[in-house]
């Protein structure tokens, strides 16, 4: 490459840009129209043509892929390895923290806990203080605590910022306490790691001054989905002098406002929108030429877009050609949905890397997998495991496993204390070590009285507990039906209910693959009502196995809209465009909540190169519940001359929609139904339904209706257990565990 190739393949406003390297200056501009190419490119240009040494730039951005394929491209164009600070904004911070440490009272080797240590801190805290962890878990203090990171709040300021009620002190005593403990452990959390440096830089002006000469030329990308704490970070290496006095300030950052998606995590979208204001005399390039996508593809985007009230006018232009429309398929239901999007990759062809899909939830993506599988197509799913490999996932599946093989030990050790039971790795072994002594399953083990009674008392209860469940599900387990089987396990393992009471962003996603999976489990329910557990979980083991993990080099890409910023691809297919779906129905309780999905949406639509499918399912079994759905309002609000195919504007009449537009009207904004509330919500009231009968005094002649039986007349009634004759059979039941009904 001739010396300046790479800035004659820019267009004149990129190149300005890319050339303009002194002073602030401000990229903001729609998706695809080139910041982060005009970024990598000014790198180049101030190493190459200006003679900068890259040690005195620093870049920085948000995700560790994002930061390598900068760096890959800035190596692309100068043709050499470079040594320079082109990381995410942790890693700059630890790189910094490392040097310095000793000023903020840590020693140079601090260590950094990740959420398992620190999850092991807040727990032994909550154990001092006496707080009961099913009540308020780790997660939730933790939860706090870093929010408060974010937001540059002190322990000792809590209660001021939140008040002195019950709740806000426990929380700022579990706060103070954590502070302490890592503190006393010479160890930062990842939010330390951009606190202290803020604080460093606050507390020792040298230091500061320090980095300031060093980082001549700082970068960000994604600017949009900077934090305070960031945004103050960038701000004090950028307000610096040169030799002279003079405000240099030579910061240069990049963003889309349209594209800001973090702010239920705290991003604040007005750092961009203020950067003139804290940059006075800022440069501001606006780019306006999209590279990325078709005509097609960037007006269908704007016509989305339009509709944010709080946003700067922009528009972007492409000389493209306008290429397909965008594609729009309705499919009866979810399953189809799945298989006509495999279908369209099989029909396109060629290299699998250029499909994505992207999805609005973790939880969709299984329907997926298994679309892709049947039709033997590569696919990862990227930034998340695949379904079935998700640790809820898996745990519930081995309490499914024990109820079936009681003998399944490594199923057991699972989840032995999932949820946590007091039983730790010690008593494991022990309990292990006895099972090999005696030639016994673990679980026999976990029934023997004298064993156990040598435990502490809350491993002594737990194991139980457990065991009783497993014991009583086995007995049981062919009288009841699948799904009442799943909803009772999963709430008396208690395993539902811890996740409840994390109440955090994960537990929250994990509940929703939980209730997703009875969606896999009604499937089955549909073809076989008799499926026995068995058989169900050999057909899931198998599904499990099919091995894609080799297939990393040409493979379909599946993952969220969330994890696709700043990404592109030839093919995307937006699935579950569906009011509930997308926009999730958590939109509809913040005033921007909506703005915030439909830019979302601006960043899915604008990650596709040539087409765009978007497809909906009219019929949608989620978290095992099958419902009729309105199809997106975004769907409605993208210029329909650009979208063409099949039950576009499908209005359906109020009556079949279902539990869906119950209440809604013109005048009442649309509020789609809580989905996974319900389903949360049912799970509980079946297994308390089966509690409740288990208090019912049922007497001889009774007529009874049971889930999966049908109708008959007890027989005999004994304690627990009372004998049923049902249309061609007699059956012994269980109390508790039975889905029965006094008629
Ligand atoms: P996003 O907002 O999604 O992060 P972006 O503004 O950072 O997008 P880039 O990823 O830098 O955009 O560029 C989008 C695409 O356009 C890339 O494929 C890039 O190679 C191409 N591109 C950028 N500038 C030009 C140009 N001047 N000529 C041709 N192609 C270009
Ligand atoms: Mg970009």
């Amino acid at each position: 490459m001739g010396r300046t190739d790479y800035l004659d393949k820019l267009n004149d406003k990129q190149r300005e840009a890319a050339m303009n390297t002194e002073g602030p200056l401000l990229i903001l501009a729609g998706a695809g129209s080139g910041k982060t190419s005009t970024m990598t490119c000014r790198i180049a240009y101030l190493i190459r043509e200006m003679g900068v040494h890259p040690y005195n730039i620093l870049a920085v951005t948000f995700t560790n892929k994002a930061a390598k394929e900068m760096r890959e491209r800035v190596q692309d164009l100068i043709g050499e390895g470079v040594n320079m600070w082109l990381l995410t904004f942790h890693s700059a911070c630890l790189r910094i923290l490392r040097h310095h440490a000793e000023l903020l009272n840590y020693g140079r080797d601090f260590a950094v806990y990740d959420p398992t240590d620190q999850k092991a801190v807040v727990k032994a805290i909550c154990k001092d203080l006496g707080i009961d962890t099913k009540k308020f878990s780790p997660n939730y203090f933790l939860g706090e605590i870093s929010h408060c990171k974010e937001q540059r709040i002190s322990p000792k300021n809590y209660c001021r910022e939140y008040g002195f009620d019950y709740k806000a002190e426990m929380i700022q005593q579990v706060y103070e306490k954590y502070d302490e403990t890592l503190r006393k452990n010479n160890a930062m959390d990842f939010d330390d790691l951009l606190l202290k440096t803020v604080e460093l830089f606050e507390k020792d002006e040298e230091v500061l001054l320090r980095y300031q000469n060093r980082f001549r030329y700082i970068m960000v990308d994604e600017y949009q989905d900077t934090n305070l704490i960031q945004y103050t970070f960038v701000k004090m290496l950028a307000d610096a002098h040169d030799e002279y006095g003079n405000p240099r300030r030579n910061i240069c950052v990049v963003g889309d406002d349209d594209q800001c998606i973090y702010q239920w995590r705290g991003a604040d979208i007005r750092n961009i929108l203020e950067f003139e204001k804290d940059f006075p005399g800022a440069t501001v390039v606006k780019l306006e030429q999209n590279y990325r996508s078709t005509a097609n593809i960037l007006a269908a985007a704007h016509s989305v877009i339009e509709h944010n009230r709080d946003r700067k006018n922009k528009k972007l232009w492409t000389d493209a050609e306008d290429g397909n429309k965008i594609t729009y398929f309705r499919a009866d239901d979810e399953r189809e949905e799945a298989g006509y999007i495999a279908s369209e990759i099989n029909r396109i062809g060629g290299d699998y890397r250029n499909f994505a899909i992207l999805y609005r939830t973790n939880a969709q993506s299984r329907t997926f997998e298994e679309a892709l599988s049947k039709r033997e197509i590569p696919y990862r799913v990227l930034g998340g495991l695949r379904y079935y490999d998700r640790k809820e996932i898996k745990d519930i599946m081995c309490y499914m496993r024990l109820v079936q093989n009681r003998a399944d030990d490594l199923a057991l050790v699972r989840i032995i204390n999932e949820p946590k039971r007091g039983i730790g790795g010690k008593t494991i072994e022990k309990l292990q070590d006895r099972a090999a002594e005696r030639g016994q399953s673990l679980f026999d083990v976990l029934l023997d009285k004298d064993t156990i009674s040598q435990l502490s008392s809350k491993a002594e209860a737990g194991i139980k507990a457990l065991a009783g469940i497993i014991e009583s599900y086995g007995a049981e387990k062919d009288n009841m039906k699948l799904s009442d089987l799943y909803d009772g396990l999963l709430v008396n393992s208690g395993y539902l209910k811890a996740l409840e009471d994390q109440n955090t962003i994960e537990a929250q996603s994990r509940i929703e693959n939980l209730m997703e999976f009875k969606s896999v489990i009604y499937d089955y329910e549909k073809e076989d009502p008799n499926m026995g557990l068995a058989e169900f979980m050999e057909r899931i083991a198998l599904l499990a196995d099919v091995d894609n993990h080799d297939s990393d080099e040409n493979a379909v890409v599946l993952m969220t809209l969330h994890s696709a910023k700043g990404l592109e691809f030839p093919y995307v297919f937006m699935p579950g465009m569906e009011d509930g779906l997308f926009p999730g129905w958590r939109a509809f309780d913040r005033p921007d909540g909506l703005e915030e999905e439909r830019r979302l949406c601006y960043v899915g639509i604008t990650r596709a190169k040539e087409r765009l499918w978007m497809t909906s399912a009219e019929m949608r079994t989620i978290y095992g519940r099958m419902d009729y759905t309105r199809e997106s309002t975004f769907l409605h609000e993208l210029d329909s001359r650009l979208i063409e195919g099949h039950g576009i504007y499908e209005k359906m009449p109020k009556q079949t929609a279902g539990a869906f537009n119950d209440g809604a009207s013109a005048e009442k904004p649309f509020k789609p139904f809580d989905q996974l509330k319900y389903a949360q919500q049912q799970t509980k009231k079946k297994a308390a339904a089966m509690e409740q009968a288990a208090k019912e005094n049922f007497q001889p002649g009774d007529r009874v209706l049971h889930e999966k039986f049908g109708e008959g007349t007890v027989l005999e009634a004994q304690g627990k257990v009372i004998r049923v004759q049902f249309a061609d059979d007699t059956k012994k039941l269980a109390l508790g565990f039975a889905n029965i009904k006094k008629l």
